[in-house]
């Protein structure tokens, strides 16, 4: 696992992204992915510009280094978010393997300002028929075919 050299240049060229992206309009968020010492992939938060509420900058920056890569595995990389990720981006970072998270303000940072994603972490220990948004169970006999589907598939790409 590789470490950066000079973590700090790669911080601050995220900060420097996220200020710029609210004096654009945007949210202050921005992240950067980095594989042996080389920008991948640079990105802010678009989720007003984009009409995208997944538009998170750690998702945007993984779409691009995913495309730049032409892969789904970003094992090697680092991201340095400039803040700490999101329930949905840390998901998203671990699915993507990356190897390491740099992050700079924290979660109660961003909650003072109204980014608040505490309660969605308070979810993840609820019963599901007790979150804010209902869960219903419905048709798994019939959704299940398409896992027995995968699972005789001989050609199929795991990931
Ligand atoms: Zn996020």
């Amino acid at each position: 696992m590789m470490i950066e050299q000079n973590p700090e240049f790669f911080m601050r060229k995220a900060i420097a992204l996220s200020r710029e992206n609210v004096k654009q309009g945007g949210g202050p968020f921005a992240a950067i992915i980095v594989k042996d010492g080389k920008v991948i992939a640079e990105a802010s938060n678009s989720v007003t510009r984009d009409n995208d509420p997944t538009a998170h900058a750690e998702i945007n920056a993984i779409r691009q280094a995913c495309r730049e890569l032409n892969t789904y595995d970003l094992s090697g990389c680092s991201i340095f978010t400039t803040c700490e990720p999101c329930p949905m981006c840390l998901g998203a970072i671990y699915w993507a393997r990356l190897d390491r998270i740099y992050y700079g303000n924290n979660k109660t940072d961003a909650a003072e300002i109204g980014f608040d994603d505490a309660f969605i972490y308070q979810e993840l220990n609820i019963p599901l028929n007790e979150r804010i948004i209902s869960m219903v169970n419905l048709l798994p006999e019939e959704a299940g075919e398409a896992f027995r589907d995968w699972e005789l598939k001989e050609d199929k790409v795991t990931y």
